[in-house]
């Protein structure tokens, strides 16, 4: 293999499978291939490689702070890597799902990352007040929830009990992502490109661009993107299609407790050790489950999502 000295640093960008491409320190991109078949890159991997005519090959990825994934039928596939924070897009319509923004949820947790979640389409009145009202207990759970109205031109409805927002709460969500590396997660129809292409106009078309020279003339499959929002290459975005596959296989069941933050601070209640919470006596969280007190301790919808992803997790891990 290489000699060290002769390996250069850089961040992936791209990733198609054994493509991928390398941006440099000055922000020259190199098509490069990794040495090896074990050698799985991701984008936001930080790696040394080496150039050879003018492309290159990875040598060594390094040590990673943090892993995600996404579930196809068939496996668990690594997907993006070293992120700051996950921003989590629903909207007022269509309607999200409360399983699937916990799943999205639970795995910034597993991977000690803050999730924010952005509720889009503040122009939808009452629509937007009934979303803004199901993510109540998410703002209870200490999570950060910001009001978005991403489409340019659209009026914020100023509806009574409407939360506080300053204009189209564009601002406030780019002083969140200021500095940081981002990964944007969202179910179709949320307003996603629509709030990429208004923070990096062009985006969009950017992407397709790299799609093609990677897959050069073949179907362009839509992949995990990278965008810088600065000159300074300081705070970056990261696309990824897809919200329902959103892996969490490689969770441990028994840990899953831990990262929902209304069923964490019951687990020391329970009186087994290795409580699955699912059915045991003297178990805490189903004693606040059951508890009548208000506001609710745990929320049967909650519950009914922790089981959901007990009995998945587990089936997973007993597959290998
Ligand atoms: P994606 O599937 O998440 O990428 O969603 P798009 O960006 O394609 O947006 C889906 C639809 O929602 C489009 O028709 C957008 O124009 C619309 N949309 C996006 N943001 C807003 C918004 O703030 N308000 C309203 N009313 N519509 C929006
Ligand atoms: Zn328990």
């Amino acid at each position: 293999s290489a000699s060290a000295a002769s390996l250069q640093d850089g961040l992936v960008v791209a990733s198609h499978g054994r493509h991928c491409v390398v941006e440099v320190l000055g922000g020259d991109r190199v098509i490069c291939h990794p040495r090896g078949k074990k050698l799985t890159v991701v984008v936001g991997d930080r790696v040394r490689w080496q150039p050879s005519q003018d492309e290159g090959t990875i040598e060594q990825i390094v040590p990673r702070r943090n892993l995600f994934f996404r579930q196809d039928e068939i496996r668990t596939k690594s997907f993006a890597a070293n992120l700051d924070q996950v921003l989590i897009l629903v909207a007022a319509e269509p309607e999200f799902s409360e399983h699937q923004l916990a799943r999205a949820l639970i795995a910034a947790e597993a991977e000690h990352i803050e999730p924010i979640i952005v509720l889009n389409k503040a122009d939808l009145g009452d629509q937007f007040l009934h979303g803004w009202s199901r993510l109540e207990p998410y703002r209870a759970m200490g999570y950060a929830v910001l009001p978005l109205a991403a489409k340019p031109g659209v009026i914020p409805s100023e509806v009574s009990g409407a939360p506080n927002m300053t204009g189209d709460g564009l601002s406030a969500l780019t002083e969140r992502l200021h500095g940081r590396t981002t990964l944007i997660l969202g179910p179709s129809g949320a307003g996603k490109s629509t709030l990429i292409n208004r923070l990096i106009p062009g985006a969009t078309a950017q992407t397709q661009e790299i799609s093609q020279a990677l897959n050069s003339g073949k179907h362009t499959t839509t992949t995990t993107s990278w965008y810088w929002m600065d000159e300074a290459r300081s705070t970056a975005l990261i696309d990824s299609p897809g919200f329902q596959e959103f892996g969490l296989r490689q969770i441990d069941p028994m840990q899953l407790a831990a990262y929902m933050p209304d069923i964490r601070p019951h687990v020391p209640e329970c009186r087994f050790y290795n409580c699955t919470h699912m059915h045991e006596p003297g178990c805490g969280v189903i004693a606040a489950l059951n508890d009548n007190s208000q506001p609710e301790k745990i929320a049967a919808a909650r519950y009914r999502i922790y089981t959901t992803l007990f009995e998945e997790l587990k089936a997973g891990l007993a597959w290998g």
